[in-house]
This record gives structure tokens, sequence and C-alpha cells, in this order.
């Protein structure tokens, strides 16, 4: 279900000046479901609660002309723990799906996926974070009851089941849930797949209903690795390859193009 629930996002903001913390103040403040913003100008920090996406709340930052990064996410009570899914494919769908364990009972995930058809797209945690034959090796629906495919309010369900996620006409879905079955440390190492359509819940009567919710092709998938929580976050340049978190935002994760060095290093 969609969550209103408020959390913490801890960004690395480009700031050099009380301008900027006051362009970024405002920007912020004036959004509806923020709650709250602390800013450190010397450790060029930004801490926001709200019931927003991290997507979002890194484009209010934004908007203010100045680059974000994302360092940690959390809930002010207790660090259960936090994962991300970098989602990706054959295709053009990509995302960034993230899962924040609220409570013992409450697992949020927030996630921005692009490159979609309009309209509902299954989501799923498979039970393989294996990606040598890219989505297809991933595995069934994270299933370790022996249940029936179903919706995430169903108790008969994988546990894997997350339901739909709604794409709209530009292609992206901007989502914020909470489900009360899936634990943060049951899915680390596993892997997200988003589908080309909608599962129908178990509902459909198709001979694949029970199994997968018939919905349709793997268009992309990621594996489910741990992240930071608030404040764990300390690094600003990558000690492995020098690649600094401003530069690290514009570029993949890995691979071609990770070190290549056309634009010059941001002063941190
Ligand atoms: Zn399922």
């Amino acid at each position: 279900m969609a969550s209103d629930r408020t959390t913490q996002l801890e960004f690395a903001v480009q700031m050099t000046c009380d301008g900027c913390v006051n362009a970024v103040r405002t920007a912020l403040e004036g959004a509806q479901g923020v709650q709250s913003v602390k800013i450190d100008l010397a450790r060029e920090e930004v801490l926001v609660e709200s019931a927003l996406t991290s997507q979002e709340v890194l484009r209010l930052i934004e908007s203010t002309g100045r680059r974000a990064v994302l360092k940690g996410m959390g809930v002010a009570e207790q660090d259960l723990g936090v994962a991300v899914a970098m989602m990706g494919g054959a295709g053009p769908v990509q995302g960034v799906v993230r899962f924040l364990q609220v409570t013992e009972d409450c697992c949020m995930i927030d996630g921005t996926i692009d490159g979609l058809e309009p309209g509902p797209h299954g989501l799923h945690v498979h039970e393989l974070g294996d990606l040598t034959k890219d989505c297809l090796s991933c595995g069934d629906h994270f299933n370790p009851a022996g249940r029936q495919h179903g919706a995430p309010q169903d108790s008969e369900r994988h546990v894997g089941d997350l339901g739909n996620i709604l794409a709209g006409s530009d292609g992206r879905a901007l989502f914020r849930l909470e489900d009360s079955q899936l634990k943060v440390w049951d899915i680390i190492g596993r892997s997200l797949v988003v589908d080309s359509g909608e599962d129908d819940l178990g509902r459909g009567g198709h001979p694949l209903s029970k199994q997968n919710g018939n919905s349709g092709e793997r268009l992309a998938c990621g594996i489910i690795a741990r992240s930071a929580s608030l404040f764990q976050n300390a690094k600003q340049i990558c000690a492995c390859d020098g690649v600094t978190i401003w530069e690290e935002r514009d570029r993949p994760l890995a691979g071609k193009g990770r070190k290549t060095t056309d634009t010059p290093a941001a002063n941190l």
C-alpha cells in the first residue's frame, strides 16, 4: 500500500555559502510533504524529514541548480536495515529502488523506474541475486513459505509479491510503498524485477495467475544490496578509484565510463 509515513533522508549537496543554504531551504520548506529540514553548510549536508520519495526530494534540492547525492536514509527511532537495487535490463527500463525497514513489521519501498510503457507493471522480489542470464536467472518470486501468488495485502502470497507500480504518460513510475511481510534482512542478496504487464494478483484465472500473476516478461532487474542508513556513509571520495561522490552521481557504478575524467572534480 502507498505510504504517508515520514522518513529521514540524508543528502550531500554542493553548497558554498549562506545563499546556497537559503535557496535549498526555501525549495524544501515550500514543498508539500516536507516536515523538517536541517542544513549543515560546513559539511555540505542536508537532512530532510518527509513523506516524499527520495527522488522527489532530490529533484527539489536540484531545482536550485545544485547537485545532490542521497547518502543515507532511515527513521529516527531505530536502524533495522536499508538496501538498494539498481534496476537495469536489455531495454530502456532502468531505475533505483530502496528498501527501508521502518519497524519489524513495516518495510518501506521507495523507488523510481523509468522507460516503462504507461500503466501498471508487476513488481516482485525474486529468490536469486543471479543476473548471469540477465533477469531470467533471478529465479521465481521469493516464496520461503511455499504459498501461492497473491496481492500484497493477502496473507496467501509470496513474500516477494509487491503488486503493481503505475507508470505515468512519461514512462516513469514513482512509488513509496509499505509492506508487512518483506524484511530487509531476508532480501539482501536477492533481486528485484519489474515486469512488462499488470500483475493480476492471483485473481486472473490464467494458468500463471497463481504462480506469478501473469505479468509478462521481465523488463529490468537488480540485485538487492545492503545500503547506508543515516550518518553511516562518511565518504566524500571513493577510496578505490578516486571518483568523488559528485562525479559518481553522473557515472555508471562500474565498467566503461566510470573512470573518464572529462568533468573536472567538484570542489569538496
Ligand atoms: Zn508471486
